[in-house]
């Protein structure tokens, strides 16, 4: 297996960390990047008559990949329809591969908002769709008409807004082995000049309040009900705290940044003390927004 019917070449122990916001994982023994659904159905075939194990990956923005690596596909999506995007009549068609940051500019120069909280999520389309991308001024949820999506056992599937059922980020609406192919927006008209101006303004604000500049996830913890994770990992006195090359950081403790050279035990080990110290200081259950890249079977 070294290509897909589209063409593209399929790797032999890549290095995750050249895949990972966070700059760390250790080598997929496999790594294919699909361009369509034919991609995709060979991919199958092959997991299950060779009974490998596979994980998918966006973007890698939200991602702990294991220092040992990954002993079987990795699934990345960064090609994945990543030419679609389709304006018509106040709605856009987006490929998964397709990056927000990209969708964003293309918007704003068709004067078409309403989807400002992806400004500044990196990542790609089908990611945001995964994990209910967004921030406290809206989710992805809310723009959805529909998605497409192609499960590696059943093939084929087109979820109706009724059907895509969303909490914080999550969704359980998908097969369990389903790749989003695509989504339909709804996005909201507006004035171009205003709705890039506001995209300015919000990668400003982010700059001053979280440790952009070093390689991160984002926010590690969900936010409790009526709390904010970061404070509670402040009050466990946690804020600031190292191991090896990972910190809480000082500016938004939150974020667990790569200070240079940390692995992904480093980063686990923090997840593990804020989950142990938030509990016995404040009470209260921390639930990870991070993802950690794990192994699964086709049936
Ligand atoms: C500096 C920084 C700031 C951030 N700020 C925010 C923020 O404000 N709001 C927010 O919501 N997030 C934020 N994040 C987290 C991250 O950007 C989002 O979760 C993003 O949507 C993840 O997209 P991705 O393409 O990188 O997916 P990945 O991180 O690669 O994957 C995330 C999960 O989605 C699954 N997945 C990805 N693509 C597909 C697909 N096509 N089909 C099926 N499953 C798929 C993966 O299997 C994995 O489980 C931030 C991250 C960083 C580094």
């Amino acid at each position: 297996m070294d290509h897909l019917p589209s063409g593209s070449s399929i790797l032999q122990n890549e290095p995750l960390a050249k895949h990972t916001s966070y700059r760390i994982g250790g080598p997929a023994q496999l790594m294919a990047f699909p361009q369509d659904e034919a991609d995709l159905q060979f991919l199958s075939a092959q997991l299950r008559n060779k009974k490998i194990p596979y994980a998918i990956l966006g973007n890698g923005s939200n991602v702990l990949a294991p220092d040992e690596g990954f002993p079987g596909l990795i699934i990345s999506t960064k090609e994945l329809y990543a030419n679609l995007l389709h304006f018509s009549g106040g709605y856009v068609e987006v490929g998964a591969g397709v990056l927000n940051a990209r969708l964003l500019r293309a918007s704003s120069e068709l004067g078409l908002g309403g989807i400002f909280f992806l400004s500044g999520v990196p990542g790609n389309l089908g990611g945001a769709v995964f994990m209910n991308a967004g921030t406290g001024l809206g989710w992805i949820q809310d723009r959805l008409e529909e998605v497409t999506s192609f499960s590696l056992s059943t093939g084929l599937h087109v979820h109706e807004k009724s059907s895509l059922r969303y909490a914080y980020r999550e969704q359980f609406f998908l097969p369990e082995d389903g790749v989003i192919l695509s989504a339909k927006l709804q996005l909201l008209s507006g004035d171009a000049p205003t709705i890039k101006a506001e995209l300015v303004e919000s990668v400003k604000k982010r700059k001053l309040a979280q440790p952009i500049e070093l390689p991160s996830c984002g926010s590690v913890f969900r936010n409790p009900p009526g709390k904010n994770a970061w404070q509670l990992i402040a009050d466990a006195g946690l804020r600031g705290h190292k191991e090896g090359g990972a910190r809480f950081s000082e500016k938004h403790c939150n974020f667990i940044v790569n200070e240079g050279g940390a692995c992904a035990a480093d980063v686990a080990s923090l997840v593990a003390m804020a989950k142990r110290e938030v509990k016995a200081k404040c009470g209260v259950e921390l639930q990870e927004e991070i993802v950690m890249l794990k192994p699964r079977y086709l049936e």
